[in-house]
């Protein structure tokens, strides 16, 4: 497949306008700008693209809500805060072809007519914000930003807003409360910030896969867009792949490529040639999988058939040296950090299953802690604001639901299975 995402990254130049111009970049902005914005929304929506942050929310949808309020000023906010372990996919986008992330932001803010953007970027992504600021001041010299781009009567500002390192800030709401200039907690929904979003305003918030996909609908249209890989869900996807594979990285393939296809064939295989032993394949808040499942096409309807999530696409790949029980412990110690403690079931609960994990990891586990581990998940999962809670949850459940061996070993013989010291 052709790269849409990806495209000349390999060039070390990538960043600069003077190569993103010269691979084409920018003519579908000029295209765009001479279109009905509603036309626009509809070729989105024609596109059948869904929100590469998670949900999978279809695009078009989020925009037609916000373009139909009456309200003005609109905003557009970049949701670049890309913090869960094992996530890195928009990272390559970011800081090799931020171009292609502005141009998608210009054109869908002409689509919704916002005039003013913001990219929300992780805190720890210093380097992202040198390039896109750069960008960003390159953008604005050719009249692509600002008053009057290309002669069109169309204005848009963009800037970068660096956040401080949270997790939660990825939720939508959060990042919202975090760029009016306070603390970064989930709000309560409805109402939708396409409707009342930054500053009470109609807010569309887009992750940075998803506006990168934006030029590239333009240019071919929505309906050959569709025709990319699963046709419930198509489009270009990136995949992040790390953990026990000769090759991680950041692929981009079909929306719908098999687990199987994308940790063997472009993965390079398990490391030093191990068995596999189980897949996340969402980001570390997506149920884990076992190795029979790696024939599912990776997209929005197949995963949640076998009882995952694609999630951000990131891919975490496990082999027969690995103990379960650590990662599981590991990933409950990025909850607990990560729990912006707004409500009681994730606040409480992600530090209990820490501590329980934690003594089972350590050789202390009792007779019951994985009875209490499970009544403890499913005291939070479904009861708290936001989907972090649950996400910690998933954790849980699904490793102890996949691999009842690993937990069971441990709390009888007080050490690991795997062999982990
Ligand atoms: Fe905060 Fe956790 Fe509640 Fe989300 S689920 S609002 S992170 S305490």
């Amino acid at each position: 497949m052709e790269k849409v995402l990806l495209k000349n990254i390999d060039n070390p130049d990538s960043a600069t306008i003077k190569a993103y111009e010269a691979a084409g970049g920018y003519q579908s902005l000029k295209k765009a700008l001479d279109l009905e914005p509603k036309k626009i929304i509809e070729e989105v929506k024609s596109s059948g693209l869904r929100g590469r942050g998670g949900a999978g929310f279809p695009t078009g949808m989020k925009w037609d809500f916000a373009s139909r309020d009456p309200k003005f000023p609109k905003y557009l906010l970049c949701n670049a805060d890309e913090g869960e372990p094992g996530t890195f996919k928009d990272r390559p986008i970011l800081e090799k072809n931020p171009h292609l992330l502005i141009e998608g932001m210009i054109i869908s803010a002409y689509a919704l007519q916002a005039e003013r953007g913001y990219i929300y970027l992780r805190g720890e992504y210093p380097h992202a914000r040198d390039v896109l600021e750069k960008a960003i001041a390159e953008a604005y010299e050719r009249g692509y930003l600002g008053e009057n781009i290309l002669g069109k009567g169309f204005r848009f500002d963009l800037s970068v807003h660096q956040g401080a390192g949270a997790y939660i800030c990825g939720e939508e709401t959060a990042l919202i409360e975090s760029i009016e200039g306070r603390r970064g907690q989930p709000r309560i929904k409805p109402p939708f910030p396409v409707n009342v979003g930054a500053w009470g305003m109609p807010t569309v918030v887009n992750n940075v896969e998803t506006l990168a996909n934006i030029p590239y609908i333009v240019e071919i249209g929505g309906e050959a867009y569709a025709k990319i890989g699963s046709s419930d869900c198509p489009g270009p996807k990136l995949y992040s792949i790390s953990c026990c594979v000769e090759k991680p990285g950041v692929y981009e393939l079909p929306m719908g490529t098999s687990l199987r296809e994308i940790i063997y064939e472009h993965a390079g295989g398990i490391k030093g040639g191990r068995e596999l032993k189980a897949v996340i394949p969402g980001g570390i808040s997506t149920p884990v999988l076992t190795p029979d499942k790696i024939d599912t096409p990776m997209d929005f309807v197949s995963l949640p058939k076998i009882g995952s999530m694609l999630g951000s696409g990131a891919i975490m790949v496990f082999d027969d040296t690995v103990c379960l029980v650590r990662v599981c412990w590991r990933a409950m110690r990025f909850f607990e950090h990560e729990s912006c403690g707004k409500c009681t079931p994730c606040r409480e609960g992600t530090g209990w299953m820490r501590n329980i994990l934690e003594r089972i990891e350590n050789g202390f586990g009792r007779e019951g802690d994985i009875e209490l581990l499970q009544d403890v998940a499913l005291s939070i999962s479904g009861k708290t604001f936001c989907p972090l809670g649950d996400g910690a949850a998933n954790v849980v459940l699904s490793f102890i639901r996949n691999f009842p061996d690993e937990f069971e070993y441990h709390i009888k013989n007080k050490k690991c299975s795997a062999g982990e010291e």
